[in-house]
C-alpha cells in the first residue's frame, strides 16, 4: 500500500479512536471489526448506498464537509424508515489525486460530526486510488423482531401521512446551480435542506412503538415515485389531496411531488389512530388514504389527475 494511504487510513483511525457504542466490541483497525449480536428478540438491519463524483454529485457545487453528512445521513434515513436504531457503519473509498489533503479531510469531518452526533461510530471500510472520487457506505442497524416497518403493511383505509415539509430540496439544488459561491449559498434555507439532510430516526422509531405505524418509507426520490413503490409492495392505491401537502417554503408542488432528496418519512397508521400534530417540532401530516383499487390519484381543486412519478436526477449540482 502507498504511503499516502496508509496516512489517509491512520487519519481515519485516529478521527473515530473514541467512537464506539455498546453494541461494538472491537472497532475499526484489525481484519474486521466485532459486534454483539442485537438484543434477544431483535433483528439486524443492512443498508448500503454509494455516491459516485459526477453521477450523483459534482464538486464545483458541493461542499465535500456537506457530502460527508450526506452520504451517512441517506443510510440513517433508510434505518429510520424501517424503525429500527443504527448500530455502526463502514466506508470505503475511491480517491483521485485532487481529492486527497484538505477535500478528503472536510468529507471525513462532515460523516465523523454526524456519526458523533447519532452515536454511530464507523468501524471499517477500505480506501483506494480511483478515476473519480467514489464513497460506498454501509450501515447496520436493528429492530425487534418481525417489527421493522416495511413498505409491505399499507391497508385499504389507512390514512397516509408525510414529516416535515416537501420540496425544500429540490428548490435547494436549484438555487444552488443558480449561486456562485458556496458560501453563498449555504445561508439559504433551501439550499441547506438539501446539502444537509437530518435523517428522522427518533420519529421512525416513534412511528414503530408507539404509534403502530402499517408501512414506511423515507422519500428520497420524490413523493409521486416513493409512493408509487410503497402502494405496488402493498398492493394498494392511493388518493393523495394536493391542497394537504405540505410545503417547503418556496417549494412548488410539483417540487415536492416529483423532486428527490427530502429524507422525510411517508407513513401509513390505521384510521383510527390519532398521531400528535408534531413529533419533536416535525409537523406530521395526513395528506390523504390508502384504497384498495390500484394507481394513485392526486385530487384537487380543479379535479382528479392521475400521479405518475418523473425521473429524479440524484443531488448531481
Ligand atoms: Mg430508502
Amino acid at each position: 500500500m502507498p504511503p499516502e494511504e496508509i496516512e489517509i487510513i491512520g487519519k481515519i483511525e485516529k478521527l473515530w479512536s473514541g467512537a464506539a457504542n455498546s453494541k461494538v466490541l472491537l472497532g475499526i483497525g484489525d481484519d474486521t471489526a466485532v459486534i454483539r449480536p442485537p438484543r434477544a428478540g431483535e433483528e439486524v438491519l443492512l443498508t448500503t448506498d454509494q455516491v459516485i463524483e459526477n453521477t450523483h454529485f459534482v464538486r464545483r457545487t458541493h461542499p465535500p464537509r456537506a457530502l460527508g453528512h450526506k452520504i451517512l445521513a441517506r443510510g440513517l434515513s433508510d434505518i429510520a424508515a424501517m424503525g429500527g436504531r443504527p448500530v455502526c457503519f463502514l466506508l470505503s473509498l475511491a480517491l483521485p489525486q485532487w481529492s486527497v489533503g484538505a477535500w478528503l479531510n472536510a468529507f471525513l469531518s462532515g460523516a465523523y460530526d454526524l456519526s458523533q452526533s447519532t452515536e454511530i461510530p464507523l468501524v471499517g471500510g477500505d480506501i483506494a486510488r480511483g478515476e473519480r472520487f467514489a464513497a460506498a457506505i454501509t450501515v447496520v442497524g436493528s429492530a425487534p423482531a418481525g417489527k421493522a416497518l416495511t413498505r409491505a403493511g399499507a391497508r385499504p383505509g389507512d390514512v397516509l401521512y408525510v414529516s416535515g415539509q416537501l420540496g425544500g430540496s429540490a428548490l435547494g439544488l436549484a438555487r444552488l446551480r443558480k449561486l456562485s459561491g458556496a458560501a453563498r449559498a449555504s445561508r439559504d434555507n433551501a439550499v441547506r435542506r438539501y446539502l444537509w439532510p437530518d435523517p428522522r430516526l427518533r420519529l421512525g422509531v416513534f412511528l414503530r412503538a408507539k404509534m403502530g405505524a402499517t408501512s414506511a418509507m423515507d422519500l428520497s426520490d420524490g413523493l409521486a415515485m416513493d409512493l408509487a413503490r410503497l402502494t405496488k409492495a402493498s398492493g394498494v392505491g392511493a388518493e393523495i389531496q394536493a391542497a394537504q401537502v405540505p410545503l417547503f417554503p418556496g417549494a412548488s408542488l410539483s417540487q415536492a411531488l416529483h423532486g428527490g432528496e427530502d429524507y422525510e418519512l411517508l407513513f401509513t397508521l390505521p384510521k383510527k389512530v390519532h398521531p400528535p400534530r408534531t413529533f419533536r417540532k416535525l409537523p406530521l401530516t395526513a395528506i390523504g388514504r390508502i384504497r384498495a383499487r390500484p394507481g394513485i390519484d392526486l385530487v384537487s381543486e380543479t379535479g382528479i389527475q392521475k400521479l405518475r412519478p418523473q425521473g429524479y436526477e440524484h443531488f448531481r449540482g
